[in-house]
């Protein structure tokens, strides 16, 4: 028997990629992770890789869990790992798509180093930063990413640090495409992700989404409306520009938008290259021969 048109849809837009055995989430009340991760799936079927071909590689955090709710061969590592994961299981299997899905603490303090060397390297993965301004799933302490005078549970009386800028760093590191939206672009962030996915070299995208319960209640964003208001009050969208001038100002405008989109040999592509004897000797002192 036909269904009724109004009867409810008891099944989700996104099932086949999501392990719904797992659901309900761990991801608060107006939190931007969930928009993120929607984000994410819809970006993985818009690229129609075959799934068994797609991985998802996270750290720890309330970003992490991401790893666990996708429906694709997926790794919850330790904390500030998921690049190394991600750039071994790139390495064995160099047909496979790997997403990392990281939050800022994770991905830029403990896991820093990683990410500026996997940068250099242009190791093939899409990187995808959730930047909630805080240690969320930790009580929501201080981090790189907290802006001077954030309150957080570390910082009482306000952050006395200025904060890394992820998209500088990544375009300073080598990254071949770099990209920031907030929870709210979620279109934008679809096309980024989507762009992102299908391009070889190392892609970054930072998403600076609310974190209402760690971060937003010391800092006058108590629910999910706020954030959606502050991100939408200060967005100034600007693509094709240095990530030099798109500093995050939080006290007036949040330059987001499609920044960095170049060209560079993959890690593989150098370690073929090295590995077939073209080179000669180095450094090469004519100036006319470069290696086919
Ligand atoms: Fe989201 Fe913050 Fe809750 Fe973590 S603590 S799930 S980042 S709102």
């Amino acid at each position: 028997m036909n269904q009724p048109a109004t009867a409810p849809c008891m099944q989700h837009p996104q099932e086949e990629l999501l392990r719904s055995e797992r659901l309900p989430h761990i991801w608060c009340s107006g939190c931007g992770i969930g928009t993120v991760f929607s984000c994410v799936l819809a970006a993985i079927r818009k690229t129609e890789y075959p799934l068994d071909n797609v991985a998802m590689v996270s750290g720890i955090g309330c970003t992490g869990r991401m790893a666990g709710y996708i429906k694709v061969d997926s790794y919850h590592t330790t904390h500030g790992r998921a690049i190394p994961f991600a750039t071994g299981l790139k390495l064995a299997r160099p047909q496979g798509k790997v997403l990392v899905a990281s939050g800022d603490g994770d991905l830029i303090a403990i896991g820093g180093n990683h990410f500026i060397h996997a940068a250099r390297r242009n190791i093939d993965m899409t990187v995808i930063c959730v930047n909630n301004l805080n240690y969320g799933m930790t009580g929501g302490q201080q981090a790189p990413s907290t802006p001077f005078g954030a309150k957080t549970t570390t910082s009482p009386t306000g952050s006395p640090e200025e904060p890394f800028d992820f998209c500088q760093l990544a375009a300073a590191c080598g990254a071949v495409s770099v990209s920031r939206w907030t929870s709210i672009h979620i279109r934008r962030l679809t096309e980024s992700l989507t762009r992102a996915i299908l391009k070889p070299g190392f892609n970054f995208i930072e998403v600076l989404a609310a974190c209402p319960t760690a971060f937003g209640r010391h800092n006058r964003m108590r629910n999910a409306l706020d954030n959606v208001k502050f991100f939408h009050e200060r967005s100034v969208i600007k693509n094709n520009i240095d990530p030099r001038e798109a500093p995050l100002d939080f006290q007036n405008a949040l330059v987001v938008g499609d920044f960095v989109d170049r060209e560079r040999p993959t890690f593989s592509d150098n370690y073929s290259l090295v590995h077939s004897n073209q080179l000669g000797e180095w450094p090469n002192l004519d100036k006319n021969a470069k290696p086919s």
